[in-house]
C-alpha cells in the first residue's frame, strides 16, 4: 500500500510538473456570453445538439508555432517588398478540432481579446450553421482573401459591431464595414 502511495505521489508530482497551472487570462465578458451574443447578432438559434467550440488560450509564440504546425507552413517573415515584418497572430479556429486557439494577450493597441474571440466564433457558426458561405472559394485566389472572402468580411464586421455595442472606440472605416453587412438597419 505504501509503495502504491509513493508511486501515486510521484505520478501526481509529475502531472503537476508537466502541466503547470496557468493563470486564466482575464476576460471581461466570458465565453458563453460571447457565444450567445454572436449567435443573436447572426440571427442563429443555438442547437444544443451541436457541439460548442472549445476555447484554448496560450502565449502568442506558442500560438504561432501551433498554427504553423497545423498548417504545415511557415508564416511569411517579409512583406511583398521583401521587408521584414513582425508576424501577428491573435487567434484561429480549427474546424477538425472544433477549437478556437487564442493568444492570451493582445498586444495591439486598443484591441481586445473578446472581439477576436467573437471573430472566431463567427467562423464556427458559419461552418456549423451556414456552410454554404464556403461554396465559392475563388476569393482565396485574390491578392487579399481577408478582404475578398465573404466569411472574412462577415467575421470582421461582427467583430467591429461587438466593439460598437460594448463602448469601445471604432473608426469610420469600422462603421462602413458594419453597415455593409447590414448589422445596423
Ligand atoms: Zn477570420
Amino acid at each position: 500500500m505504501r509503495r502504491l502511495a509513493v508511486v501515486l505521489l510521484v505520478i501526481l508530482l509529475l502531472a503537476v510538473i508537466v502541466s503547470p497551472a496557468k493563470a486564466e487570462p482575464k476576460l471581461k465578458y466570458d465565453f458563453q456570453y460571447l457565444f450567445k451574443w454572436t449567435a443573436s447578432v447572426m440571427g442563429i438559434e443555438i442547437d444544443p445538439k451541436k457541439p460548442q467550440p472549445a476555447l484554448k488560450m496560450m502565449p502568442e509564440k506558442e500560438l504561432l508555432l501551433l498554427y504553423e504546425k497545423k498548417n504545415g507552413t511557415k508564416l511569411p517573415e517579409t512583406d511583398k517588398d521583401g521587408k521584414m515584418i513582425k508576424i501577428r497572430l491573435d487567434g484561429f479556429y480549427e474546424v477538425a478540432k472544433n477549437s478556437i486557439y487564442m493568444a492570451d494577450e493582445i498586444n495591439r493597441q486598443g484591441e481586445t481579446l473578446e472581439e477576436t474571440i467573437v471573430h472566431e466564433i463567427v467562423h464556427y457558426f458559419q461552418y456549423f450553421y451556414r456552410p454554404s458561405i464556403f461554396n465559392d472559394l475563388t476569393c482565396l485566389k485574390e491578392p487579399d482573401p481577408s478582404i475578398n472572402c465573404p466569411w472574412e468580411r462577415e467575421a470582421r464586421a461582427i467583430e467591429k459591431f461587438f466593439r460598437l455595442k460594448h463602448g469601445l472606440t471604432i473608426t469610420d472605416e469600422d462603421l462602413k464595414e458594419i453597415f455593409s453587412q447590414s448589422l445596423i438597419k
